[in-house]
């Protein structure tokens, strides 16, 4: 066993596993936590190891105190850090700017390349950098990768990266498609080409991340040519809070004439918008009980959903111009059957035929939900961020030694 620990740092959070770099991606993790309300006075910390589960409620001052005492639970039970002889530690970083494209062992040098790229995510760049120095002061003898949610698009051609605003203004400041989830695309990008029999180098696809957050991307031969997300994760799809692309003169409506503050606006337009703030909850589960009980604000909601996920898929349909496969992936797109048929119904004359009874069937493993007729595959393949991560990261920190 290769296990890996994998960090994902939030500003009053962190998430974590330890698990088998070479694992499947439906394997349970060998331990996985997430330690809550760190900085306030009644902290959580909830750790999962081999399928027990084990709850603390204490203050936990700061990410150091946070992670300390996971790995002491951990210890107790035999697989702390020490016990496991982890081969790396792998950081999710939410972004790379134009830096980083592929992941990055982590020296003094690289957290201050982070940090310089915290005006470009503000939200998140900081506690990333925040879980990284904590991470190496208690284990300095483990390598520590750096993997970035952003390194997946950091080659898309420059008609998909950059936006038709002033130039000098644009570059002055970093406002380009940096795109997001790109961990996910990449690693179910990589699944579809011998779900096809085909070389990677063959296939153009297009895969739709469906989470709380949503992204969409079109691949040709494995690399990135666009993605929905664009300088931060708002734009593109509707998603669970987030309004996706909206028209940038609304920014300008809401602060001049409904008087609202620009971190008001922030706040609608990222807590309390997409399918959340149409139909007053953000679960599809949910939402889909409310729609059949006949709730019009549901309805509307998913309608918007969905046609908002369709015009993507027809923009990257025109920009792929040959389409082997469309792939669904994350919460919704594997578990919502209804998403997938309703976001691709219709579309037989483009070569795209859903099997009802292969999308009814429970999210099991990477499947295909298309008939045999169909001349665009259509799959579900399970998304698993973390397993890509401690892969990515077991991959650098072998190398090095
Ligand atoms: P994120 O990682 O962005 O928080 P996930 O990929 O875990 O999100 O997706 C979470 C979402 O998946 C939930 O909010 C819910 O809408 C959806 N979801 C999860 N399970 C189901 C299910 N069985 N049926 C329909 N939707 C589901």
């Amino acid at each position: 066993m290769t296990y890996a620990l994998v960090l994902n740092s939030g500003s009053s959070s962190i998430k974590f596993q330890v698990l088998d770099s070479a694992a499947a991606a439906s394997d349970e993790p060998l331990v996985s936590g997430l330690v809550e309300q760190i900085g306030e006075p009644n902290g959580k910390l909830v750790i999962k190891i081999r399928g027990e589960k084990y709850t603390s409620e204490e203050s936990i001052p700061d990410h150091s105190a946070g992670l300390a005492k996971a790995f002491g639970i951990m210890a107790e039970h035999g697989v702390g850090p020490k016990d496991l002889d982890l081969t790396a530690v792998g950081h999710r970083v939410v972004h790379g700017g134009k830096v980083f494209s592929a992941p990055e062992i982590i020296n003094d040098q690289v957290v201050e390349m982070i940090r310089d790229l915290i005006p470009l995510a503000p939200l998140h760049n900081p506690a990333n950098v925040d879980g990284i120095e904590v991470a190496r002061e208690i284990l300095p003898d483990i390598p520590h990768v750096a993997v970035f949610d952003t390194g997946f698009f950091a080659d898309l051609p420059p008609a998909a990266a950059l936006y038709a605003i002033n130039g000098e203004v644009a570059g002055e400041n970093g406002v380009r498609r940096y795109g997001f989830h790109g961990t996910s695309h990449e690693f179910i990008s990589q699944q579809v080409p011998a779900l096809l029999g085909k070389d990677p180098s063959a296939v153009n696809q297009i895969v739709l991340h469906l989470g709380n957050g949503a992204s969409a991307s079109a691949v040709k031969g494995g690399h990135a040519i666009d993605t929905s997300m664009g300088m931060t994760p708002l734009a593109g799809l509707v998603m669970g809070t987030r309004c996706g692309d909206i028209d940038p003169g609304i920014i300008f409506h809401l602060y001049r004439t409904a008087g609202l503050s620009i971190d008001e606006i922030d706040t609608l337009l990222n807590k309390k918008s997409g399918i959340k703030g149409l139909s007053g909850v953000n679960d599809f589960r949910q939402l889909r009980e409310m729609i059949e009980n006949g709730d019009t604000d549901a309805w509307s909601a998913y309608n918007i959903y969905i046609h908002q996920l369709r015009r993507y898929i027809g923009s990257y349909m025109i920009a792929l111009g040959r389409v082997d496969a469309i792939t669904f992936t994350a919460g919704v797109g594997e578990n919502a059957k209804f998403v997938r048929e309703d976001a691709l119904a219709g579309l037989e004359m483009y070569g795209i035929q859903i099997d009802k009874d292969r999308n009814d069937l429970p999210n099991d493993g990477p499947r295909e939900i298309s008939t045999d007729e169909s001349a665009v595959k259509v799959f579900v393949v399970p998304t698993n961020e973390e397993l890509a991560i401690a892969q990515k990261a077991t991959a650098l920190a072998t190398a090095q030694v």
